[in-house]
């Protein structure tokens, strides 16, 4: 289907030639007029293209917060100190967490909120969900504050990160591009790539290498080595690459062509966890995971947790709402196993996040 940006896209190819996969995913998710991010009004939840876990169920974001609450008691309290979140959708983890995190007057006394956003339309939402906090917000990492230690959370923010593809053939490594078919349509191609000196991959296997998801992972450890403090990450990926293309598009809760409609379909791909933890190693970071949300959720007590909701529950669908949520988020076959979460930890080798042992 064509589009003002498949338009862009066409003159940009016709004029420069085929594009690897990251710019394509990057015009598509953050053009500034046409991306995705950038302008669709309803993203997330059920009238949305895809949902998430905070929008599935409250226990997710409680489940963050009472695991905010552990960590910065084991730092030894301190204040201020930062909490930070990348790419918070509709702000709904933040003001799960926020909520929790208010029945420890001392802890929101030392914390200052901070959110990373590229799409003004979400800040406006996020800014209606956060309403009565005080809250910073930025439109790249780097701009975060240094002065105080940090806790970073993300949900399903680097999966947004655009990759490229590299599959191998026999002898050969190309780089599937974006190009331009007979009839000056979008079309995926390969692309040889000349000085690939040793054979990674299997014959036959694709992988997904993200030069964004790279530097904003290293930048991300680097910061958190200098300035004290934790990440914690949660998004669909693996441990180890799966050898499988996993770029995909949605729109309207169904899976479409990835160059179907640019700029108006969510278009992610898995995030590849044991390169993040190879990255937070690098910068002698303590890594924990990662594990499958299932696991982490469960070890944080979420059971505990929808058990203690559900006797205030005012009635039988409230009831059925909070076991489908939890069904949802811990479930192998739902988000359960798909979903990873790592942390990442600098200082004292006594801070072990929970969630993990
Ligand atoms: N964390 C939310 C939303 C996930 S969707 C949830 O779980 O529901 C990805 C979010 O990251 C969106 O808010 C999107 O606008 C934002 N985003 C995408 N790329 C980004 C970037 N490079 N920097 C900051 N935010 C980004």
């Amino acid at each position: 289907m064509t589009t003002p940006l498949a338009e862009i896209i066409q003159k940009m190819i016709a004029a420069h030639g085929p594009m690897d996969l990251a710019t394509y995913m990057n015009l598509c998710l953050a053009h500034p007029e046409h991306g995705y991010y950038t302008t669709a009004s309803q993203v997330f939840g059920a009238r949305g293209d895809f949902t998430t876990a905070p929008e599935i169920s409250q226990l997710f974001g409680e489940m963050i917060g009472f695991w905010l609450a552990d960590l910065w008691g084991q730092m030894g309290k301190p204040g201020p100190f930062i909490l930070a979140e990348l790419g918070p959708g509709r702000g709904t983890l933040m003001a799960d967490v926020l909520r929790i995190l208010s029945r420890l007057p001392g802890m929101v006394a030392a914390m200052r909120v901070h959110l990373v956003e590229i799409s003004d339309i979400r800040i406006a939402e996020q800014a209606r969900a956060l309403h009565g906090y005080d809250v910073t917000w930025h439109d790249q990492i780097d701009d975060l504050p240094r002065d105080a230690p940090i806790i970073i959370i993300n949900n399903e923010f680097f999966d947004a990160l655009p990759v490229r593809q590299v599959v191998r053939t026999g002898d050969r490594h190309d780089e599937i591009v974006v190009g331009l078919d007979g009839d000056g349509n979008l079309a995926l191609g390969r692309r040889p790539i000349p000085f690939i000196t040793e054979t990674v991959l299997a014959d036959g296997a694709v992988y997904e290498p993200s030069p964004a998801r790279d530097v904003t992972a290293q930048a991300l450890f680097a910061r958190l080595s200098a300035q004290g403090g934790a990440v914690l990450t949660i998004d669909y990926g693996y441990d180890t690459p799966i050898g499988t293309p996993t770029v995909q598009a949605v729109q309207d809760h169904q899976p479409v062509d990835i160059l179907h409609a640019p700029g108006q379909c969510d278009v992610t791909a898995l995030v590849d966890f044991g390169r993040l933890a190879d990255l937070a190693r690098a910068e002698n970071l303590r890594v924990f995971g990662p594990v499958s949300q299932g696991d982490f959720l469960r070890k944080s007590g979420i059971v505990a947790r929808a058990e203690k909701i559900l006797q205030t529950a005012r009635d039988d669908a409230a009831r059925d709402e909070i076991l489908s949520g939890l069904a949802r988020l811990t479930e192998g076959a739902q988000m359960g196993t798909l979903f990873r979460v790592l942390a990442a930890v600098s200082g004292p080798d006594h801070l072990k996040p929970a969630g993990f042992a």
